[in-house]
């Protein structure tokens, strides 16, 4: 509560009123590259909740999913998330600010943040339905940060928080694994070289277990040197093939989808409680297309059709989703200082470069992450 007072105060006494407006890159309408629009004008955010806290962004980090909303993915799902009620017309998300990982410095908290003061470092994974980080400054809960990693700088800190925190819900809360049950597990990551990949190679070596990864052949000593103790190119020829004379394993983690769950199950160890647990769902196009409850009944019979057909056969089908987490975060954030993961950066942009990290984004083949220095 001093924080927020205090920075109320100095807001008043030097500018003698609050501040409004802040430069950030907005959309105000769903398409291709162009929609993207550079303001000095945007609402600046505000705190509505006690536990929240206003952060000004030094480095924001994009992903898949960015592209995706820029072009209107989820729309109709998260603008139920944003509005439940639905008291707001169609449109009402637009401007609509795209960056789902933050590293920057609190500049204000609500009157109930307890464990965050202002000018603390920290970093976030920002939840799709809430205004993103392409901007000077971001409102999130107190739980959704963490303090910064103190051996990464802010744009090293901005290109972990979405991926790590993805992994840690599909690998931790759905996969069932943690640091202390994982020596030895054979896990098999199907897209090793991107966002994801790249960290979850890391955080699992980290925890002692056995990493198989799929990429194409000219990754493989980039995902080598993260840790990957096997490597299999996936770009040579069906990469079931090899990947079927390999031992069984514990749990996949699949980063590809499509054609990858005909077979990937058939490489578990059966009746041992193995999992596959895939990032790539239809949740959000399901949504899109059928409204969000067809569409969500949709994705529970998929979901329970497929589980109940994987379960007879001795092996667990799962769906991986990102969740926040500052309390994740925060366990990531010991690992990095303790020198066991480290931030993947492919490629950084200015503020005034944000079309050109999309376009770099659209291109795919990541290695590692695309990351933008707002200040
Ligand atoms: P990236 O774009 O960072 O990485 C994808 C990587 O996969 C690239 O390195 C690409 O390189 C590689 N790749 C492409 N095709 C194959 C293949 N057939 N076999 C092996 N590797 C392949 O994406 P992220 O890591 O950030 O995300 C991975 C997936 O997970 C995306 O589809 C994303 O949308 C999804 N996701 C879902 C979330 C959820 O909540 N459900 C949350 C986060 C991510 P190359 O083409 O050169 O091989």
């Amino acid at each position: 509560s001093v924080c927020w007072h205090g920075r109320q105060k100095r807001l008043f006494s030097t500018t003698k009123r609050r501040i409004t407006i802040m430069p950030a890159w907005v959309i105000d309408q769903y398409g291709g590259n162009d929609v993207l629009r550079f303001t000095k004008n945007a609402s600046f955010p505000v705190i509505t909740y006690p536990n929240e806290v206003i952060i000004k962004v030094n480095a924001a980090g994009l992903n898949p999913i960015d592209v995706g909303m820029r072009g209107g993915y989820g729309a109709s799902s998260l603008s139920m998330k944003r509005d439940p009620l639905n008291l707001m017309q169609n449109g009402m998300e637009f401007p609509l600010i795209l960056g789902r990982d933050v590293s920057g410095v609190i500049m204000e908290c609500g009157l109930d943040v307890k464990y965050f003061t202002e000018r603390d470092e920290v970093w976030a994974a920002i939840p799709p339905w809430k205004q993103g980080s392409l901007a000077e400054f971001v409102v999130l809960s107190a739980n959704e940060i963490s303090r910064k990693p103190k051996l990464l700088s802010h744009r090293e800190a901005a290109a972990i928080p979405y991926v790590a925190t993805t992994s840690w819900s599909a690998l931790v809360n759905t996969g069932g694994l943690s640091k202390d049950n994982c020596a030895k597990k054979r896990i098999l990551i199907l897209g090793g070289s991107g966002g994801v990949g790249t960290f979850a190679i890391q955080m699992l070596k980290a925890w002692g277990a056995h990493v198989t990864v799929t990429c194409s052949q000219n990754a493989e000593w980039f995902v080598r040197d993260l840790g990957a103790d096997h490597v299999v190119d996936y770009t040579s020829g069906p990469v079931e093939k090899p990947l079927s004379e390999l031992e069984k394993f514990d749990l996949i983690l699949d980063n590809v989808g499509g054609e990858t769950e005909r077979w990937a199950l058939t490489l578990l160890k059966p009746w041992s409680g193995a999992k596959y647990v895939t990032l790539v769902t239809p949740f959000l196009q399901n949504t899109d297309l059928l409204g969000i409850a067809d569409g969500m009944m949709q994705t529970a019979a998929t979901v329970a059709t497929k589980a109940l057909k994987h379960l007879v056969k001795g092996v667990h089908y799962r769906w991986g989703f990102f969740a926040p987490s500052g309390p994740a975060l925060d366990e990531i954030s010991e690992m990095v200082d303790a020198g066991q993961i480290r931030a993947v950066v492919e490629e950084t942009f200015s503020f005034s470069q944000v079309p050109h990290a999309f376009e770099k984004m659209e291109k795919g083949h990541a290695r590692g992450k695309t990351v933008v220095q707002i200040s």
